[in-house]
Formats: C-alpha cells, sequence, structure tokens
C-alpha cells in the first residue's frame, strides 16, 4: 500500500494522511513535517532550509529527494507509506519514480485532495505556523499552482489519480478518501 496525498496548502492532506496512515497500519510520511524538525534541531539540512521555507518557497530537488531517500530505507516502510507533501514537482516524480524503481516497488494512487483557494487561506490562517502569514500563504498557493498542479495531469496520464473533494469536514474526507482506495486496490 503506497500511496501519495496530493493538494494544495491548506488542503488537509497532513491531517488526513496520519487518518490513514493509523486506519491501513502505514507510517505517513510528511517532507514538511521532516523539514520543521531539521529547522528545530538546527541540524546542517535545517539551517539550509531555514529561510527558504520562512518564504514559502520550495526546497530544491535533490536536496529533498535525499530526504525522502533515506527516510524510505528505513525498516518500518517496507509495508507500505503515504507520502504527504512530496512529490511537489516534476522533477521530484521522476526522482520518486526512480526510488520506487530501485525499490521495485509501484504506487497503489495519488489521491487528489481538491479544496477552493478561498477556503486554503480561511484555513491557513486559523493554523498559526511559523509560515502562516498571509502573504506567505498566498506566496505557497502561488508554488503550488505553478510547480505541483502539473503533477494532476502526470499521474492522470498514469491512471494513478483519485480525485477526493476536501471541502468537506474531516471525518467525511476520511470516508470518501477510504472509498476511494477501495477502488483503487
Ligand atoms: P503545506 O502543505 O501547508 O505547504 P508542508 O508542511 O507540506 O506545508 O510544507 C511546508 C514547507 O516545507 C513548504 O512551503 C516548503 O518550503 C517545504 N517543503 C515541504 N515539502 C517539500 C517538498 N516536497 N519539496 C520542496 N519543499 C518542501
Amino acid at each position: 500500500m503506497r500511496f501519495v496525498l496530493l493538494g494544495a496548502p491548506g488542503s488537509g492532506k497532513g491531517t488526513q494522511a496520519q487518518l490513514l496512515a493509523e486506519d491501513i497500519g502505514v507510517p505517513s510520511i510528511s517532507t514538511g513535517e521532516m523539514l520543521r524538525e531539521a529547522v528545530a534541531a538546527r541540524t546542517p539540512l535545517g539551517v539550509k532550509v531555514d529561510s527558504i521555507m520562512a518564504s514559502g518557497q520550495l526546497v530544491d530537488d535533490e536536496t529533498i529527494a535525499a530526504v525522502v531517500r533515506e527516510r524510505l530505507s528505513q525498516a518500518d516502510v517496507r509495508r507500505g507509506f503515504i507520502l504527504d507533501g512530496y512529490p511537489r514537482t516534476a522533477g521530484q516524480a521522476e526522482a520518486l519514480a526512480e526510488i520506487l524503481t530501485e525499490n521495485g516497488w509501484e504506487l497503489d494512487a495519488v489521491i487528489y485532495l481538491e479544496v477552493p483557494e478561498s477556503e486554503l487561506v480561511v484555513r491557513a490562517l486559523a493554523r498559526q505556523r511559523a509560515d502562516d502569514r498571509e502573504e506567505v500563504i498566498r506566496q505557497r498557493i502561488q508554488v503550488y499552482r505553478e510547480q505541483t498542479e502539473p503533477l494532476i495531469a502526470y499521474y492522470d496520464a498514469r491512471d494513478l489519480l483519485r480525485p477526493v473533494d476536501g471541502h468537506r469536514s474531516i471525518e467525511q474526507v476520511a470516508r470518501a478518501l477510504r472509498q476511494a482506495l477501495e477502488v483503487a486496490r
């Protein structure tokens, strides 16, 4: 069971990834969370990405591929995983395809959480994270439109895309997501 959760900042990916992870018993892997931990611990990686994250830009593909490759080499992902916030660019999708091939793995589905932009800003502002000031949120949404949205077509062309309406309660979205995965299996 190997899934990707795709969606704009504030679409609820993190929340749904965690619920789903508990549900199916595989780890949810959030690149944003790993980077925030690195920043908090002031590791070399954290020092490098701190200002990039604070400005709402993306960390470069190579750096993030190294983080993901290392994480996916750990024993707990052998039964599967849910990727939350990765890939986010065409280059990252290619890097992920390589990592999967190296391990003899394939993705089962890419869940796409659809939420209108007006709702994204409301949600992010309610969250109070360090990079959640309104201009940074708008910057992150813009970066998403330019760099991440093309992945919808990329995964649709590979017949992996499962769109889920994310503009509903957490429970309703979780249920729709499970249904989408039943169909995928
Ligand atoms: P959100 O889903 O609200 O954008 P995340 O926690 O996923 O929040 O990411 C926060 C920040 O971490 C991003 O704005 C970006 O700077 C960095 N980041 C996370 N994942 C990636 C990634 N796959 N590639 C590049 N940068 C990333």
